[in-house]
C-alpha cells in the first residue's frame, strides 16, 4: 500500500498546484486524492430540466432556460456600474445581471444566438432577474453533455472568492476521477454485493460525483452508505472481541459479603426487575475473566447510583477497591453523603476527593489509598491525578461519563497494573443508532424502567408575563412543604453578563419571597466548595426552599422534595440538558412540575424544543429529537470521543439501514469470527488496515 495513488497530495492534480492545494487544504481539510474523493456533493441541481421564464415565480431558486439574448447594455457609473443584459424566451423575458463588467465579457456576447443559461433568481421588490449566469450556446453538443445531475460540493466563501468555485471544483474531481480510475477496488465481498444488490464500489464513487439520473444516484448512495456502517460496524465489534481477547479483567469469584449485607439488611426499597437485570448483567462481566467495559444507560431517575454502589460492593466484597468519578463536585458530595452511613454499617471505608480539598487532606488521603485502607473512592476529576494510586483498583464508575472526554476516562484505565473494570454510566439517553456508532465496541445494559410511583413531570412554557402567577403557584408548593429549584443558564461567552443575570434573579426572588417566611439558597460555580456544600445542605434539609443556581445542578442531583423546577431563558438550553434538569425533580412521591420561561422572541428550533419538553417526559423520544436537530456532532459534542466517522450517512434518516447492517456484522462476526472464511477475505484485509495500530488507546471508547 506504500505507493498507493490515493494517498498522493492533491497539489499533484492537474489544475491544483501549490498554493490552490494549501487553499483547499485550509479551507475544507482536504490534502489527499482520498480526501478529496470522499468529498462528496451535499445535493445535486437538475440540468435536465429547462424552464419556461413565464413559470418563474417567487419560490423559484435556481434556474435554467433556453433563449436568445436581444439587447445589452452597460448602466450606472463607478462602483454601481454593472452590465444588463435582457434574456427572451417564447414566454418572456428577464434580466441577466453581472455587477462586475469587463470587455471581454461584452464581447463574447452573441446576440440574438441561444444560449442555455443557468443561475439563481434574484428577486429585489419583485423584479426579477438573474446575476452573474452560466452561459453555454444551444447546441447539440452542448445539450448533450448536460443530461446529468450537476453535483454541488461544501465550499466556503473564500474558497469562492479565490476562484475555486463549485465549477471548478466539479473539474478538479473529473480530473481526479481520470486519474485513479482503475485504483477504486471493491472492498465487499460478492457474497454481501448480491445479496443486497448492491451497485460496484468503482460505479458508486464515479456516480455520486457524476451521476446520470436520479434512480442511479440513489443506487450509488445506497451502496456507499452501506460500505461505511458496514466497516464502522465490523470495526467496533472487532475492537470488542479484541479487547476481550487482550485484556484479561480481575475475575470477581464472588458477590461477597458486603453485597449481601447489604441487599438482606439495608436496602431501602425493592429493586425494579431492570436494575436487577443490569446488576446481573454486570456481575457476568466482572465474574468472566474477560475485562469489563460496559456503559450503562438509563434515563434520569431512574436509579443508576444504587447500581453503581452495589457493583462496587462485589469489588470490595472480593478484596478490591473501586471508585466513583463524577462531573460535579455538588454530585461528589452527594453521593459520599448518601453512602456513608451504609459504609459505615458495612465497615467499609470511604472517602471523596475534589480539586477543592485541602492540600493535607489529600495529602493523607493518597497516602492511605496506596495502602488500600480505602475502599471506596469517590470523586471529580481530581481522582484521575497522576498522583492519585491504588492499590488495587479493580472497579472504576464514571458516573454521567458524556460530561467526560475520552482521555480522561481513559487515564481511569491506567490507575493499575491492570485495568480495572469499568463502568460508564449515562443519564443522555443515547439513541439506538448513535449508540451503536458511537460506542458500538462497549457492552450495553439499560434500565428502561423507572422505579415504581414516579409521576409524569407537568412541563410549560411560559414568558415574563405569567410570572404572577408562577409566583402564587410557587408558593402553594411552599406551602404544602415542597421547593423548588430556579435555573440560569451560565455558558463562556458571555459569562459575566449570565453571571448578572443570575444574581439579578435571585434578588427578585428574594423580593418575591421575603425573609423570614422564605429561605432562599443560592449556588454556582464561583463558590467555594464549602459554600457550595452549605447551601446544598440547607436545600436538602428543606431550610431553604428555593434554590436559585447556575447549571452545576444539571447532572445527578437528587432531593425527592424539590417538585418544581423553573428554567429561565430556557430557549438557551438545548434539548438533552432541559431534560436533564426537568429530572432533578419528579423524584418523589409528589406532583412535580417544570417551568420553562423563555423570551418572546424564538426561533423556530427553540419552539419545537419547548414543545417537545411540553408534550413528553421521555428521555429517548427527546434524544432522538435533538439528535434530528443538531445533528450527531454537537450531541456528543466536542467533549465526545472526537469525530464522527460518517461521510454519508445520516444517523436519523438511515436508522433502519445501520440496524441491518449491524446484524449482518454480527451474523458474520459470529460464524467466522477471524474472518477466514475464503468469502470473507476480503473483509478481513480491510479491517486489517484499519484495526492494525496496536496501541491500547485503541482499544477504549
Ligand atoms: P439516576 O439514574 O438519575 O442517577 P438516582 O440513582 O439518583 O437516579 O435515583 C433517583 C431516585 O430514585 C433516588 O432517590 C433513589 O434513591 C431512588 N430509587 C432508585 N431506585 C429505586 C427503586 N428501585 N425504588 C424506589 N426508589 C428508587
Ligand atoms: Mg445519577
Amino acid at each position: 500500500m506504500k505507493n498507493d495513488i490515493l494517498n498522493t497530495s492533491i497539489e499533484f492534480l492537474k489544475g491544483v498546484g501549490p498554493n490552490r492545494a494549501k487553499l483547499i487544504k485550509n479551507e475544507l481539510k482536504i490534502s489527499k486524492f482520498k480526501d478529496l474523493l470522499f468529498q462528496f456533493p451535499y445535493r445535486y441541481i437538475d440540468k435536465t430540466k429547462y424552464h419556461k421564464i413565464s413559470e418563474i415565480n417567487s419560490s423559484s431558486s435556481e434556474i435554467q432556460l433556453i433563449g436568445a439574448i436581444k439587447e445589452i447594455k452597460e448602466i450606472g457609473i463607478g462602483s454601481k456600474k454593472r452590465l444588463v443584459a435582457n434574456f427572451y424566451d417564447k414566454t418572456g423575458k428577464i434580466q441577466l445581471v453581472w455587477f462586475k463588467t469587463n470587455k471581454w465579457l461584452i464581447d463574447s456576447i452573441k446576440l440574438n444566438t441561444n444560449y442555455i443559461i443557468f443561475g439563481k433568481i434574484n428577486d429585489y421588490k419583485g423584479v426579477k432577474s438573474i446575476p452573474h449566469p452560466e452561459l453555454e450556446i444551444y447546441n447539440k453538443d452542448n445539450l448533450k453533455k448536460r443530461t446529468n445531475l450537476f453535483g454541488v460540493y461544501p465550499s466556503t466563501e473564500n474558497l469562492n472568492k479565490k476562484g475555486v468555485t463549485n465549477k471548478v471544483f466539479s473539474k478538479l474531481i473529473e480530473e481526479l476521477l481520470i486519474n485513479i480510475n482503475k485504483d477504486i477496488k471493491e472492498n465487499l465481498p460478492e457474497y454481501i454485493l448480491n445479496k443486497y444488490k448492491l451497485m460496484g464500489r468503482r460505479q458508486a464513487i464515479i456516480c455520486v460525483h457524476k451521476p446520470r439520473t436520479l434512480s442511479e444516484l440513489e443506487q450509488a448512495v445506497n451502496r456507499l452508505k452501506f460500505e461505511e456502517i458496514f466497516y464502522l460496524q465490523m470495526r467496533l465489534i472487532k475492537k470488542n472481541i479484541l479487547r476481550k481477547q487482550k485484556i484479561k479483567g480481575y475475575r470477581f469469584e464472588k458477590i461477597g459479603n458486603n453485597f449481601d449485607d447489604f441487599y438482606k439488611n439495608h436496602l431501602k426499597f425493592k429493586l425494579t426487575s431492570a436494575q436487577k437485570r443490569v446488576i446481573k448483567e454486570i456481575r457476568n462481566d466482572m465474574g468472566s475473566g474477560a475485562q469489563m467495559n460496559r456503559l450503562l444507560q438509563g434515563d434520569v431517575g431512574s436509579g443508576k447510583t444504587i447500581v453503581a454502589f452495589m457493583s462496587a460492593l462485589i469489588a470490595i466484597g472480593n478484596g478490591f477497591q473501586a471508585c466513583i468519578m463524577t462531573p460535579t463536585e455538588i454530585l461528589s458530595y452527594q453521593h459520599y453523603n448518601k453512602f456513608i452511613d451504609i459504609c459505615k454499617a458495612l465497615n467499609i471505608s470511604i472517602k471523596v476527593i475534589t480539586g477543592s480539598s485541602k492540600d493535607s487532606y489529600k495529602k493523607q488521603l493518597k497516602e492511605s489509598l496506596r495502602k488500600g485502607e480505602i475502599d471506596l473512592l469517590i470523586g471529580t476529576h481530581a481522582l484521575i491525578y497522576d498522583s492519585v494510586e491504588f492499590e488495587n483498583l479493580g472497579l472504576a464508575i464514571i458516573d454521567e461519563q458524556h460530561k467526560f472526554g475520552v482521555a480522561q476516562r481513559s487515564k481511569l484505565w491506567h490507575k493499575n497494573k491492570f485495568p480495572p473494570h469499568v463502568l460508564i454510566m449515562t443519564a443522555t439517553p443515547i439513541p439506538r443508532t448513535l449508540a451503536m456508532s458511537v460506542y458500538g465496541d462497549l457492552d450495553m445494559s439499560i434500565i428502561d424502567e423507572l422505579p415504581p410511583g414516579r409521576k409524569y413531570i407537568k412541563t410549560f412554557h411560559q414568558t415574563q408575563r405569567d410570572r404572577l402567577r408562577l409566583i402564587d403557584f410557587l408558593k402553594k408548593e411552599i406551602s404544602k412543604g415542597r421547593q423548588a429549584y430556579v435555573v440560569y443558564p451560565l455558558i463562556k461567552e458571555s459569562e459575566k453578563l449570565d453571571f448578572k443575570d443570575l444574581l439579578d434573579g435571585y434578588e427578585t426572588f428574594s423580593r418575591d419571597f421575603p425573609m423570614p417566611e422564605y429561605q432562599i439558597s443560592i449556588v454556582h460555580g464561583k463558590m467555594s466548595n464549602e459554600d457550595k456544600d452549605y447551601e446544598m445542605q440547607r436545600f436538602i434539609e428543606n431550610k431553604t426552599q428555593i434554590l436559585v443556581s447556575t447549571t452545576v445542578i444539571e447532572v445527578g442531583v437528587d432531593i425527592p422534595n424539590a417538585t418544581v423546577m423553573i428554567i429561565e431563558s430556557a430557549e438557551r438550553f438545548g434539548l438533552s440538558q432541559l431534560h436533564q434538569l426537568r429530572g432533578r425533580v419528579g423524584r418523589g412521591k409528589h406532583e412535580s412540575y417544570c417551568f420553562l420561561i423563555t423570551g418572546h422572541k424564538k426561533t423556530k428550533e427553540s419552539k419545537i424544543r419547548m414543545e417537545t419538553m411540553e408534550k413528553t417526559n421521555d428521555g429517548f423520544i427527546i434524544a432522538e429529537k435533538d439528535l434530528e436537530l443538531r445533528g450527531p456532532g454537537n450531541i456528543m459534542g466536542t467533549q465526545q470521543s472526537g469525530e464522527m466517522p460518517l461521510k454519508i450517512t445520516n444517523l436519523v434518516s438511515d436508522s433502519k439501514l445501520i440496524l441491518k447492517i449491524r446484524k449482518l456484522v454480527e451474523k458474520i462476526m459470529s460464524k467466522d469470527p477471524r474472518l477466514e472464511n475464503e468469502n470473507n477475505l476480503l473483509i478481513l484485509k480491510n479491517v486489517k488496515m484499519i484495526i492494525e495500530k496496536k496501541d491500547i488507546w485503541e482499544y477504549i471508547s
